[in-house]
This record gives C-alpha cells, structure tokens and sequence, in this order.
C-alpha cells in the first residue's frame, strides 16, 4: 500500500507512519503475540514479552536474553502504571527462575528507556547503551544544554508554522520526565561493533542512525537473528526527525545507510521488531521502506519547482489533518526529507526574513 493513495490516509503513530509491504513479501512468525505480563520463547536463547503503552501505538515487544545465571532484558516500556505491572507480572513468571542480570536499551525515545532506572532499581543491575543514547538521555533528563524554549519556537516559526502552540507540548522539559523513571547510571557504554556475549550466544552491536541518534541494533549472526528496535519495523515506516536539537544534520541519510548496512544480513534472518510481529523478509522490508522514502523525495522535490517551506509542503506527504504530537513529528519527517535533499544537491535552502524556504535546482 503506497501513503500517496487517497483511500491509504495512513496513521502517524508515535513512532511513525503506518505502512505496509504488499502481501507475502514478508513471513510472519506463527507464535501468538505473547499478552501483557507473560513472555514466549522466540528465537534459540531469546524470549518475547509485550509491553503495553498508553498511546496509539498500544504495545512495546521486549526481548529477555538468556545470559550466564539468568537474562537481559532488551528495552523497557514506558514509566507508567500498566508498564510496570506488566514488568511485576513477568517477575513473577520468569525472573523467579531467570533473574535479571542486566538491561539494554536500544534507543532513547522513552517507550524503549522509560523504565530502564527503575527496572535498574528493582534488580540492582548494569543498564547498557551507546554513549550517544545516554548524552541525550542526561540532556533530555536533566535539562541541561537544552536549547532554550524561545530558540526552539523560532526554529518552528523559521520553517513556516504560524501556529507555534499546536506543537509547544511536544517539546516542554517536563514532558520527557513524565515518560521516564530517570537517569539511570551507566558503567559502560556499547559501541558500534562490539561484541556483546550473553550466555553462549555472541551479538554484535551495529548503530543504525537516523531514527535516533546512537539506536543500536543486535546480531546474533550464528542464530541468524536481529533485534532491529526501531530501525526496521515490518508495518511502520519509523518517523525520521530532523529536529531543533540537530544531533545529526542528515537523519534521512543516516536512516537509509544505515538500511543498506543491515541488509548484508543474511536473508534468513529473523528480525525481532519493537512493534508488530517478528517477521522474514529483511531484504523486502528494506528495499520497500527504501522505495518509500524516495517516492516521497520525488514528491518533495516537483513540490518545491515553487519554493516551500516546511509547513507549506505538509498537506502534500501527509494527507490528513495533523495536531499535537502528530503535527510535530510529520514536521520533523518532511524537513528530514528537505535536508536529505539539500545534502544531495536535490535542492536548496533559502533564508528571508528569517523564513526558510526549499527550491528545486
Ligand atoms: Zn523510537
């Protein structure tokens, strides 16, 4: 299903656009999604528990490792009730035979790290991720070197949104606070390509960049089994955000490298996604996300024969009314693909009365 058709008016969820591959390009595993507070075996070493959420996107797959003496929980939920209820049920389940030895977050968006200091407070155990992730998780945390709230209003303004308020929640310091349990305390970070042994399984850790700064994802290459976060996720094309914060100035670019990388895996990997059902099909999915994202970089690009900015060019990638949090992410999703553009030579910036607009060459 193409997100240009009229009938397609996919969601934008919190972590991205809803969006398909045709039917049979990909396999599906036939294990039932495991309920809220029980897990099931998956992969060799590797179990699947759910991980409810309180927004569109009602659910967050976590996975629990089999390691030496216990396992390590990969990705945490969100710092809410019903998270941490699912988290007491699967204590009971497993933890009592299978006790937590470590945690590892795949990403800062608070549905993966949310209850990483919390679960590290319960079990008094390391919590692991990329420095990249734990830099920006202090910052969102602590709210130092924050840019200012009136910077990150002109950026929205700058890019053509007259209607700054519609996305000020979105970007409110308490904001993040509220989805997580704090900052947990980091020992050692992973790095792209270390080696990561758990048990008698060795995962390599590759950063895959562009959803989110530092995201990491897993290899198991003997299994033939990836833990892929948010980077490939078998119905969602995941939001790609160029943002006030400019951690990257390419996310986009970033993104789709980051697709090729993974797709020298081999083609009979089992891709464990943090939304949806784990699925076969690595290559297809790569290749139909890839093919998305350059239709929509077509579109942009016919858009702005007359220069646009940012906002002017919504109504034409998103074909449905954008509020809130929607209207935030759609609006770091189409500069993403306005600044790939620039970075390619495709078109270019233009600053006027602090107003920027985007030409075609
Ligand atoms: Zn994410």
């Amino acid at each position: 299903m193409k997100s240009d058709t009229p009938q397609a008016a996919p969601a934008v969820t919190a972590e991205g656009e809803a969006f398909d591959s045709a039917p049979k390009r990909l396999k599906y595993v036939t294990v039932p999604a495991p309920a809220p507070g029980s897990s099931v075996a998956i992969a060799p070493g590797v179990r699947w528990a759910r991980i409810p959420l309180p927004m569109d996107l009602n659910h967050i797959n976590v996975w629990l490792v089999e390691t030496d003496g216990g396992c390590v929980i990969v990705d945490t939920g969100m710092a809410v009730q019903m998270g941490k209820d699912a988290w007491e049920a699967i204590e009971r389940e497993t933890f009592a035979t299978q006790p937590v030895r470590a945690v590892f977050i795949t990403h800062i968006h608070p549905d993966h790290s949310g209850l990483a200091a919390w679960l590290q407070e319960r079990y008094r155990v390391p919590v692991l991720m990329s420095s990249r992730t734990y830099d920006m998780l202090r910052v969102m945390s602590t709210g130092e070197g924050r840019p200012p709230t009136g910077k990150i209003e002109e950026f929205f303004h700058s890019h053509g949104l007259s209607d700054v308020a519609q996305v000020q929640p979105m970007f409110k310091p308490e904001r993040f606070g509220r989805m997580t349990s704090g900052l947990p305390q980091v020992e050692r970070y992973t790095a792209d390509g270390d080696a990561v042994r758990w048990g008698d399984s060795e995962w390599l850790a590759l950063q895959t960049d562009g959803h989110a700064h530092g995201h990491l994802c897993l290899s198991n290459e003997a299994a033939r089994v990836l833990i892929s976060g948010d980077q490939v996720l078998p119905s969602i094309s995941s939001n790609i955000s160029y943002g006030f914060h400019i951690a990257d100035a390419n996310p986009l670019g970033s993104y789709l490298d980051s697709l090729q990388r993974l797709r020298k895996l081999s083609p009979e990997t089992l891709v464990l996604p943090s939304h949806g059902i784990p699925f076969y099909g690595l290559q297809q999915r790569i290749d139909d996300l890839t093919s998305h994202h350059e239709e929509q970089l077509v579109k942009v690009t016919e858009r702005c024969r007359e220069p646009k900015t940012a906002a002017e060019l919504l109504p034409s990638m998103f074909r449905r009314e954008l509020k809130g949090m929607h209207l935030f992410l759609a609006f770091g999703e189409a500069l993403a693909h306005l600044e790939y553009l620039v970075h390619a030579g495709r078109v270019q910036r233009q600053t006027a009365n602090g107003i920027v607009r985007y030409a075609a060459q």
